[in-house]
């Protein structure tokens, strides 16, 4: 009888979530490790750090996810190295033996080598820097309220989001509707509705990889809910000031980085070559050059599409590696080879706001109010792919629909205004 082959994922994002899940109930022993103990659904961060949804509506323990799957082991711990050739994985004095490993480590914020900027400028890639995000606009509009300083309460009414792809629309988009509907009424000496929204993209349209008559609508629309886009302006410098953005410097108290994302620790990890975002450059069936037992995937890899184009950062990407991957190992064990993977796009797709968005399915396009129900379907399509009984599902689309006044609660130790 042949031992059982053990698997070791690290990282249960979308990529390593879907490996463990194809491989639950089969004949191989999994062991998933995150330096997190949940799981957490990026695609809605922005509406934490917006205010529209709680942290617990957007992450799920793992360990939970996979209580019925008895071969599905789940450790929370950081990995700080693999040794490729004594197949082992390494976190901190710890060690463990793999017989096969994903690695699905995803991306994290990237400043373009200026990291300082991090402080006055939070990105937005977990629920720790979503909830950040949340306390410093939610502050700004109590000190507002609070300050007797023209100077400073416009510092404090202006919002600076850097970086025009979806994140940046879709957090531009909700600071709007926070600051000119959601509590438009609650203040007494401030009018939110006076807060500027500065959306600043170094690029010439928004929404680069959409189409230029669906940028044109995403910018008309953001305009229209009182957002300021400024296009073809670089953003030279960040301090708790404000930001320089072309020739102009904005004072702020509320800079948003959302231009961009970098893998770290893989390229010294695995000495090979990666690209310019730090993606591990893998073979055509995601294994990596030279370990056909060693998988990277999801945000972490640089994956040939077509000819010229590379596999997108996106969900549905790093999903449908994750179960290539799984079907790769079971082939293996079988014997069997295994066609190299083949990426399907179903489509981009992004929100303006709680009632419009913009969709291109391969050049079938679709904007507006038919376009956000078609987003919404899509993310309780993905949602419920996670885990989530119908019941969840409702109440997820009641409280987002409705508002839910409780996720503007200011939390955690320096959540007081001061005087
Ligand atoms: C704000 C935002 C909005 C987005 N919106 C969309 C959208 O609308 N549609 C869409 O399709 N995509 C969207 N994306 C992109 C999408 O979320 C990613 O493409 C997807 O999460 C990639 O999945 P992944 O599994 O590769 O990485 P991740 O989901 O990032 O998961 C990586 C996991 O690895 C863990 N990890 C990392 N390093 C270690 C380590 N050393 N040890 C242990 N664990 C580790 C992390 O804790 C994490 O759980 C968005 C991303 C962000 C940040």
């Amino acid at each position: 009888m042949s031992e059982r082959k053990r698997v070791v994922v690290v990282g249960a994002g979308f990529a390593g979530m879907s490996v463990a899940k194809k491989l639950a109930g089969k004949d191989v022993d999994v062991v998933l490790i995150d330096k997190r103990n949940h799981h957490l659904f990026q695609p809605l961060l922005y509406q934490v750090a917006t205010a529209d949804l709680s942290p617990a509506e957007i992450a799920w323990p793992v360990r939970s996810i996979f209580s019925r799957s008895a071969n599905v082991s789940v450790f929370m711990g950081e990995v700080t190295g693999i040794d490729l050739d004594g197949k082992r994985i390494i976190g901190g004095d710890r060690e463990l033996g793999y017989d096969f490993l994903v690695l699905a480590t995803g991306a994290v914020t990237s400043y373009f080598g200026k990291n300082h900027w991090a402080r006055a400028a939070p990105g937005l890639k977990n629920i720790s820097e979503a909830t950040d995000i949340r306390k410093r606009l939610l502050l700004a509009f109590e000190r507002a309220e609070n300050s007797e300083d023209e100077a400073e309460k416009r510092k404090l009414l202006n919002f600076v989001v850097v970086g025009g792809g979806p994140t940046g629309v879709e957090m531009a988009g909700a600071i709007a509707e926070l600051a000119k509907q959601a509590l438009s009424h609650d203040f007494r000496r401030i009018d939110p509705r006076d807060a500027n929204i500065i959306l600043a993209e170094g690029g010439p349209k928004l929404l680069a990889a959409f189409p230029d008559d669906l940028s044109d609508y995403t910018q008309k629309s953001l305009e229209t809910m009182g957002v300021d886009v400024r296009l073809g302006q670089q953003v030279s410098d960040i301090t708790v000031e404000g930001a320089k953005i072309g020739d102009d410097f904005i004072p702020s108290a509320n800079v948003i980085w959302a231009a961009g994302v970098e893998v770290p620790d893989l390229k010294d990890w695995t000495e090979k070559p990666v690209d310019r975002g730090g993606r591990v450059i893998v073979e055509s069936d995601l294994s990596l050059p030279g370990y056909d037992n060693v998988f990277v995937i999801g945000d972490a890899a640089h994956v040939k599409w077509g000819n010229d184009q590379t596999v997108p950062g996106i969900a549905p990407a790093a999903k449908q590696q994750g179960k290539y991957v799984a079907g790769r190992i079971l082939d293996v064990l079988k014997g069997q080879s295994t066609p190299p993977f083949k990426y399907s796009h179903a489509g981009n797709l992004a929100t303006i706001g709680r009632h419009r968005a913009v969709i291109d399915l391969n050049g079938f396009k679709i904007k507006g109010w038919l376009a956000w129900w078609i987003w919404g379907l899509a993310h309780i399509y993905f949602l419920i792919g996670i885990r989530a009984p119908a019941l969840v599902m409702v109440q997820w689309v009641w409280s987002y629909l409705f508002r839910k006044k409780g996720a503007r609660l200011i939390t955690g130790s320096d959540a007081q205004s001061k005087p």
